[in-house]
């Protein structure tokens, strides 16, 4: 298909694929001696995940949420192991899964239900199912998947007695690694080891653990196990409360960037926007430029909030609309139209932006639209 979307689309999202590996090295030194999940859910924190799943394919897996998202990789050619963190939802979802080799994580009891129903099937019809390794996910804190404590010993039971099920592995997930002072974290392990003591009393010993995301890889050394799992930080945000994505050795994989289309000079108390919400406090000159909402910049990112133009910062100012912003550009006399400006990326943190928005990198991250031209470089 023709992309008409990038036919002199002044709004282009530049993927840095060096910043990609270097934030994938970097991870990997953070946690040498554990096995790296690379999280490409939700197209690559709007990155892109066939591209993502090239770049990244120093990674000894891959960790998406839906199936789709699964079988996109595996028809475009990826063949490492790709993991389907929220498992399966219905007997039909886990056919597919099978047939696309997919490894399974299974959070809840319906989901071992539905792996024996698949099992039978297939022995009735004389079909020996591949084995595949599944993550049983523990639930130590999230309340949001996983099993409950106490009822991993029964369901790894019933999955070991099955032949698709060829490595178990058992898995958690933290709810506060990104604060390097919460109690949290240190529960949740503890509540994870004592389970994993309780399925050793079966005579059950997981092949492997994972506990770790991007926040426990970079400040909790100690949760490092077999597995780690990053996602924020291979894009280069920040998964830690308070620090810096570059003190962290981080790289901004998207550069996020847009054009000056058009220029203006007002006088003081000229309003500028919907809502007239902005006036101009001395004579001033504005700047508009071709991204908004519709490009995936939150509309209720404030005046104030910062655009860097010719290594500056300048003030968003009035409200952010479908297809425009508008710039104070008073102090930036050399700013002509088609002027480049960077919304966040390099020079910009994405991080300080969602902060702006009251929101996290992920979500903004994740909210780059269909409109923006992509450019891998
Ligand atoms: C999304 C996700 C991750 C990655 O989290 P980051 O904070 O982006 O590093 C890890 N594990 C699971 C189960 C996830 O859903």
């Amino acid at each position: 298909m023709a992309d008409f979307q990038s036919l002199s689309n002044p709004t282009r999202a530049l993927i840095s694929l060096d910043a990609w590996r270097h934030n994938l090295a970097r991870l990997k030194a953070a946690a040498p001696t554990s096995k790296m999940m690379a999280v490409i859910k939700a197209n690559a924190y709007g990155h892109g995940a066939v591209r993502a799943a090239r770049a990244l394919d120093d990674a000894d897996a891959f960790g998406v949420a839906r199936l789709g998202e699964a079988i996109e990789l595996r028809e475009s050619g990826v063949a490492q192991p790709i993991v389907l963190m929220e498992g399966v939802f219905s007997g039909e979802e886990l056919s597919l899964a099978m047939d696309h080799q997919l490894d399974l994580v299974v959070h809840a009891e319906y989901q071992v239900d539905l792996l024996e129903q698949y099992e039978l099937l297939r022995l009735s019809k004389n079909i020996a199912p591949v084995p595949r390794v599944v993550w049983v996910k523990l639930d130590t804190g999230m309340s949001r998947l996983g099993l409950q404590l106490g009822q991993a010993a029964e369901a790894t039971k019933r999955l070991r007695a099955l032949s698709l099920v060829g490595e178990l592995r058992l898995m958690t997930h933290f709810a506060c690694a990104d604060e390097p002072d919460s109690p949290m974290t240190r529960e949740q392990v503890h509540r994870f080891e004592s389970e994993l003591r309780a399925v050793a009393l079966q005579g059950f010993e997981p092949s492997a653990t994972g506990l770790a995301n991007s926040a426990g890889i970079l400040s909790w050394p100690s949760t490092h196990r077999e597995w780690v799992r990053a996602g924020i930080a291979l894009y280069g945000g920040s998964p830690i409360a308070g620090c810096t994505a570059e003190s962290l050795g981080l790289k901004p994989v998207m550069t996020l960037s847009t054009e000056v289309i058009a220029l203006r000079s007002i006088e003081s108390g000229v309003s500028v926007g919907y809502g007239a919400t902005w006036r101009a406090g001395r004579a001033s000159r504005i700047a508009t430029l071709a991204v908004g909402y519709a490009d995936g910049i939150p509309r209720h990112l404030p005046s104030g909030s910062p655009v860097l133009i010719a290594g500056r910062r300048v003030p968003i100012v009035g409200r952010v609309s479908m297809d425009m912003i508008t710039v104070d550009v008073t102090d930036l006399p050399e700013v002509t139209i088609g002027s480049p400006a960077v919304m966040w990326g390099e020079g910009l943190p994405v991080d300080e932006i969602a902060a702006a928005a009251g929101t996290i990198s992920y979500e903004l991250l994740c909210g780059v639209t269909r409109r923006v031209a992509f450019d891998y470089v």
